[in-house]
């Protein structure tokens, strides 16, 4: 078998137009709005590409970019100011954080109905608790490109490698609540090959370069490779070895090119949501 390659670029692309579309015909403009606290590299591209996405779409959106030796007290300070502002729909803290912040403590601080990252413990409750609320971009990112690849879900075995709290766990609840039988796989987990071969969908989401090789692919599966990782020649890939995989997986997306550009998309979908949500339009 020769996997279907899911592109999400381009589904993310049309999710993008969509939201563009939506919000040209609301009478605001949704406002995000995107702290940075010192100087990460990566933090700054993610940072940029957020903001430019937005402003494409139509939101208005603004990067407040502060020194490295910020006080927690004054981060603090800040999300309270956007949590009050009322053109402000959604904030993102962007982490890392300094080692002089918690960041627990500005996660918290959030408004969980401004919270578009979902990483609020009110917003995970929700989604355990099967709620309303706002759910984590990358995790909702991959339910995008789940259905756009034709997976049939309910009744399926799903296996997520991987239980943070911002992909894993969020990741498996979503899966659940879309009828999968769920397993959760981690660094503990006995015999990761024999769990995954096991999947008919399989998310992957360690950091690790391509410790997924070929033959832990189920013939006919669906997998989603959240990873980004520099392999041992500087090359940007995921966990999971693509070329392998995609002989005996149904459809696989490659790294770059398949979640990243999805978590963007949907943090300005989580955006809008919240706007809606706030405003009573929803
Ligand atoms: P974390 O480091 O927070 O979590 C990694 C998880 O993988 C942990 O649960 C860990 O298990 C598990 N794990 C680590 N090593 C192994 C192993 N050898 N065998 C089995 N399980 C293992 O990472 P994140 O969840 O934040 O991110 C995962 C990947 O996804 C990274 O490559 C990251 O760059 C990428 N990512 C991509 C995004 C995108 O937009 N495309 C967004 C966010 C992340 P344990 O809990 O037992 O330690």
């Amino acid at each position: 078998m020769t996997a279907r390659i899911i592109d999400g670029k381009a589904v993310a692309e049309r999710l993008r137009g969509q939201l563009a579309a939506r919000i040209a015909a609301l009478p605001f403009r949704p406002g995000l709005r995107v702290v940075r606290v010192g100087d990460d590299p990566a933090s700054g591209v993610y940072v940029r590409n957020k903001d430019r996405a937005a402003a494409a779409a139509g939101f208005d959106s603004a990067t407040i970019h502060l020194p490295a030796d910020t006080r927690e007290s004054d981060l603090l300070m800040l999300v309270e100011d956007l949590n009050i502002d009322p053109a402000v729909d959604g904030i993102l803290v962007q982490l890392p954080l300094p080692p002089q912040i918690r960041p627990e403590m500005v996660i918290a601080a959030i408004d969980p109905a401004k919270d578009v990252d979902g990483f609020h413990p009110v917003n995970a409750g929700r989604l355990a608790a099967q709620q309303p609320g706002l759910v984590p971009c990358t995790p909702k990112g991959v339910m995008h490109l789940l259905r756009e690849a034709g997976a049939r879900l309910a009744g399926a075995r799903a296996v997520v490698l991987g239980r943070s709290q911002i992909v894993g766990r969020p990741m498996a609840q979503l899966l659940l609540a879309a009828d999968c039988t769920v397993t959760i796989a981690h660094s503990r987990t006995r015999d990761l090959p024999a769990e995954c071969r096991r999947a008919e969908i399989l998310v992957a989401a360690v950091g690790r370069a391509e410790m997924v090789r070929g033959e832990w692919i189920g013939e006919g599966a669906v997998v989603i490779d959240v990873g980004i990782n520099h392999n041992g020649a500087g090359k940007l890939v995921g966990d999971v070895a693509f070329d392998a995989a995609a002989e005996r997986a149904a459809a696989i997306n490659p790294v770059p090119g398949g979640v990243g550009p999805m978590t963007i998309a949907c943090l300005l979908e989580n955006t809008l949501e919240a706007a809606l949500a706030r405003r009573g339009a929803h």
